[in-house]
């Protein structure tokens, strides 16, 4: 018998929490009752009115650093409590080709798309561990999937978080800690803000639901793989892409 009720509110790290599809996750989290604390790289005035708007308490850290995600776990670990909830969702785009790709563009995606998981998997399953509960979430995309024209980097980080979902899913299986992938296919976010408009358009010709998805879509996802009743689902990706690939 698998009990949702629980004294201590668990807290969830919900990183890029504070805009589009995390700004969304992290408000679902909040309402699922879980205790929220959300990250943010450069946006201060953005994270700020987020965190006034929603009492959802928000960081500011670069994710792709290994020793500032240690400093900021522990800061967590000591005001909320041992994280056993994780969302890496912070990601980036340096779209070009690969004969105009720069070494900088591919480090900077890998660092912040994929670096990113493992610092914060690798800094948290261990006291997930210790709690014998854990649930992370890594939010891959299609373009993982599929391929990307003009996303070398992009689409091999996103792929690359889907060999380390299921890597980390076997090694935490005994431990109940639950690690999934989910690929979002293209939502309503300022990501897409740098896709030229008739590109769009026809990329949401390709939809076959006939429109973008929205981030409380995508939200409602991960409140879902990181129930406590969920404990049965690991080493998955979810596609929440309207139809426009099915795996
Ligand atoms: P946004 O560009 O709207 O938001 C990205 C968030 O990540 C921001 O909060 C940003 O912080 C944060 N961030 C970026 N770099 C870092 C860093 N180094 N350290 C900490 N935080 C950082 O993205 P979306 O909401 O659209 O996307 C969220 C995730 O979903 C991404 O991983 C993306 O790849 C994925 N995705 C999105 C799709 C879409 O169509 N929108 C489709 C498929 C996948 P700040 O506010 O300070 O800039």
């Amino acid at each position: 018998m698998i009990s949702a009720e629980r004294q201590t509110p668990r807290v969830a790290l919900v990183t890029g929490g504070t805009r589009g599809i995390g700004a969304a996750v992290s408000r679902a989290l909040r309402d699922a009752g879980r205790r929220v604390v959300a990250t943010y790289t450069a946006r201060r005035d953005e994270a700020r009115a987020f965190e006034a708007a929603t009492g959802i308490r928000t960081m500011a850290f670069d994710v792709g650093d290994f020793a500032a995600c240690e400093d900021a776990l522990a800061r967590i670990a000591a005001e909320d409590g041992p994280v056993t909830i994780l969302v890496n969702n912070a990601g980036i785009t340096r779209d070009s080709t690969i004969g105009k790709m720069t070494r900088a563009a591919w480090d900077a995606v890998i660092d912040t798309n994929l670096g990113a998981a493992f610092n914060l998997c690798r800094l948290t399953m261990p006291a997930m561990r210790t709690e014998g509960f854990g649930r992370i979430i890594n939010m891959a995309s299609i373009n993982g999937q599929t391929g990307q024209f003009g996303q070398a980097n992009y689409a091999a980080s996103k792929a690359g978080l889907q060999g380390l979902t299921r890597a980390l899913a076997l090694e935490g299986a005994r431990h109940n800690i639950t690690v999934n992938t989910l690929a979002p296919g293209y939502i309503d976010t300022a990501m897409l803000d740098t896709v030229p408009p008739q590109i769009l358009a026809d990329i949401v010709g390709r939809i076959p639901v006939g429109r973008l998805g929205t981030a409380d879509e995508v939200a409602r996802c991960v409140t879902f793989l990181t129930a406590e009743e969920s404990g049965f689902i690991t080493g998955s990706t979810l596609s929440v892409n309207g139809g426009q690939h099915m795996a």
